[in-house]
């Protein structure tokens, strides 16, 4: 298992951890195998998606905030239900081929760490097979 940190910069943004993965996949010498990419956050998630156009990170957000509003009739008493909900919608892990060394992605494909509750400080955790 390999653990590392990113900081994100606000209170809801995605962050392409594309790169750092590919270092960690590269490090493990593992040529062919799965990548299990785990983040432990309860309001925080991992999703593959579109780099290329940042317009569609920006279009996510705006869908999800439609979908889950900030302020509700919520109960949890922090106060960030809406940033638990979007965790669990996107989800807390994606399992993706490695292929050559490293993460097998599409084209226009990264994998991004999505903040619903920052800005702070988030782990992410590898599991190489
Ligand atoms: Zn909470």
């Amino acid at each position: 298992m390999v653990k590392f940190s990113v900081s994100t910069e606000s209170r809801v943004c995605f962050r392409d951890i594309t790169a750092e993965i590919n270092q960690y996949v590269k490090n493990s010498g593992i040529q062919s195998g799965v990548c299990c990419i785990f983040i432990p956050h309860t309001t925080a998630a991992v999703t593959v998606n579109e780099r290329a156009d940042p317009d569609v990170v920006k279009d996510i957000i705006t869908t999800l905030s439609k979908l889950i509003p900030l302020e509700d009739s919520y109960s949890h008493y922090e106060g960030n239900s809406a940033a638990h909900a979007k965790s669990s919608i996107i989800g807390a892990s994606e399992m993706l081929p490695v292929e050559n060394g490293q993460l097998v992605l599409g084209t226009w494909q990264a994998v991004f760490l999505c903040e619903f509750d920052g800005p702070r400080r988030r782990n992410v955790l590898l599991k190489l097979i």
